[in-house]
């Protein structure tokens, strides 16, 4: 059904099939996915920034948003899907889509674990006064974006003025009891490196960030997640603009880690775009790596997902370097 595509949609440097060698030489070819614990939904690249690095390329200019006829197939299959345990909500800024609540609340109906990946400025737009009560008395695991805790670093990749919102997003969330001990209410921030490099060591990087943002905010928050650059997309289009590509993709390679595999986020995920087709993960959504069965219409449960071939290609080296990358951060210590 899928496979391996070949490596020239990300870079000419002629690496085709590297990933699946490394893959087959660690003893982990080919990559499956086993259950599908996580349903992870694209709703939409309309986000109201449109940072450096981001690689769905959302923008206050895209349009792409969830229907609700997807909407209903998405929340009629998870009510069919024995095997999941968690929606992970992302976009753009997921909260734009019209379906967000909705997809939220039903979800939480069904007893799932719902993650909204937040870029925190997005609860001070027009039209989103409610939203942070919203996601508390849902109880919604916020998974939101500061890739630096000083203003320089934050505004250099996400853009201008963005650090100022971002610090009270957190502290209106602090305040409704987000990053709080005991209250059950899970905030975790991400990190991604401002440029051709791997994040530093998670756990050292959290105790920096607790530190800055209590003394100089008054900020908490759970957990911190660091994410390595993918080089796709508007970071890609940035490593080649700087003549990095190269460099950086050998830094990936060299750093290929085999104790990261077993962790992979592919492996007991599946990702659908706005449209209901269906992904391997999001930076295979956003390169276009459609599976089969090819969407939500196709199917009567996401369990019939489990045990398939992971379409991979050479971005993959990007969760396996070092102590790995996914959605929930590094995967090893
Ligand atoms: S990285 Fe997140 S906040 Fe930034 S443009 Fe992309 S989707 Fe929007
Ligand atoms: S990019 Fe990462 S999560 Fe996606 S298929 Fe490759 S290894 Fe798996």
């Amino acid at each position: 059904m899928s496979g391996r595509i070949s490596l020239e949609v990300l870079t000419s440097s002629g690496r085709v099939g590297a990933f699946d060698r490394a893959l087959h030489d660690a003893g982990s070819a080919p990559l499956c996915r086993g259950s599908v614990s996580t349903v992870q939904i694209n709703v939409g690249r309309v986000c109201n920034q449109a940072c450096l690095h981001c690689h769905v390329e959302a923008g206050p200019q895209r349009t792409e948003l969830m229907s609700q006829a997807v909407a209903d197939r998405v929340l009629e299959l998870l009510s069919a899907s024995p095997q999941v345990e968690t929606v992970d909500i992302t976009g753009g800024a997921p909260e734009l889509c019209p379906e967000f609540r909705r997809l939220v609340v039903e979800s939480r109906r069904l007893g799932l674990q719902v993650i909204d990946r937040s870029n925190l400025t997005i609860l001070f737009e027009a039209g989103q006064e409610t939203l942070a009560a919203f996601l508390a008395e849902q109880r919604v695991h916020i998974v939101a974006s500061l890739p630096c805790y000083s203003e320089s670093g934050v505004d250099a990749q996400r853009g201008h003025g963005v650090f100022e919102p971002s610090i009270r997003a957190l502290q209106l969330l602090n305040s409704l009891g987000y990053g709080i001990d005991g209250s059950g209410l899970t905030l975790d921030l991400v990190y991604n490196p401002g440029g051709a490099f791997l994040p530093p060591a998670q756990a050292e990087l959290e105790e920096q960030y607790r530190n800055e943002l209590k003394q100089n905010f008054g900020i908490g928050f759970s957990s911190l997640l660091t994410l390595a650059n993918m080089p796709i997309k508007r970071f890609a289009h940035a490593l080649e603009r700087d003549h990095q590509m190269a460099d950086y993709m050998a830094l990936l390679e060299q750093s290929f880690n085999p104790a990261t595999i077993p962790g992979l986020m592919c492996s007991s995920q599946i990702s659908i775009g706005y449209d209901g087709l269906f992904y391997d993960c999001d930076f295979n959504q956003m390169l276009d790596l459609n599976i089969r069965p090819r969407s939500i219409f196709d199917v009567s449960s996401y369990d019939e997902l489990a045990g398939a071939e992971v379409m991979t290609a050479s971005h993959c080296y990007g969760c396996t370097a070092g102590s790995g990358s996914s959605c929930g951060g590094a995967l090893l210590d």
